[in-house]
């Protein structure tokens, strides 16, 4: 059986999570957070008091990294049998899930998982890497970004709505400073795929982003 993939990459704070869910939703399909299983890593990291590539590297073979979907359908993450679904989302967790996600080794140990998620059924997969190298030949690639002034605005508006403590300079501190490690890393750095086709949101509705991106999807999967 075929099975469809959608791969949307961009820097963070685009909407992807969010809007990578609902097309998920509005297709039948499977939504994969990629960034939650890199994050996972990262708590590890954190916990272990480990900063460095080969400290990080030494603790790959003692994790165990697993994910499954809980009856609230949203996507749960573990750590050594632990539900650290809420822990990881933590914003001191963002910067250790950014720094991990450039260690070669720790990319190679996610790998196969991220790829086994979607060999078996249709996925809408988010992250940085996926349309460039976790599914090369997925069926629709998307580039989903906004300007970071507008990406920080929403994050902070989202992490004020968790009840979490934060400022806008600190969130735009802290985008900006991933976008840099993320597209400057030597491993799989974030850039679009030459085959993704680029949605910008900045001065677009969630609604009408949601629409654009929809419809540019069901497009591709018709062909
Ligand atoms: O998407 P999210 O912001 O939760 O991702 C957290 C971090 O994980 C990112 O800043 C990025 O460094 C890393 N990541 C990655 N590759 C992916 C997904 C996330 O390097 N496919």
């Amino acid at each position: 059986m075929k099975c469809f993939s959608v791969a949307i990459d961009g820097p963070a704070g685009a909407g992807k999570s969010t809007m990578a869910k609902r097309v998920a939703e509005a297709l039948g399909f499977l939504y994969v957070d990629t960034g939650a299983i890199y994050r996972t890593v990262g708590l590890a990291a954190r916990r272990a008091g480990v900063e460095d590539s080969a400290g990080t590297a030494a603790l790959l073979p003692g994790l165990k990294v697993a994910l499954d979907y809980g009856a609230d359908g949203l996507q749960h993450m573990y750590l050594n049998g632990e539900d650290v679904t809420a822990e990881i989302r933590r914003p001191e967790i963002s910067l250790y899930a950014s720094r991990v996600s450039a260690i070669p080794e720790v990319r190679s140990f996610l790998l196969q998982k991220q790829r086994d998620l979607a060999a078996t059924r249709n996925v809408v997969m988010d992250g940085r890497d996926i349309g460039t190298v976790v599914l090369p030949n997925a069926d629709v690639k998307i580039f989903l970004t906004a300007a970071p002034e507008e990406r920080a605005r929403r994050r902070h508006a989202e992490l004020l709505e968790r009840g979490m403590d934060s400022t806008y300079e600190n969130v735009l501190a802290d985008l900006t400073e991933r976008d840099q490690n993320d597209m400057n890393r030597p491993v799989a750095p974030l850039r679009r795929a030459e085959d993704a086709v680029q949605v910008d949101t900045t001065g677009i509705s969630l609604e009408d982003s949601f629409t654009l991106l929809l419809d540019t999807i069901q497009r591709r999967i018709a062909l």
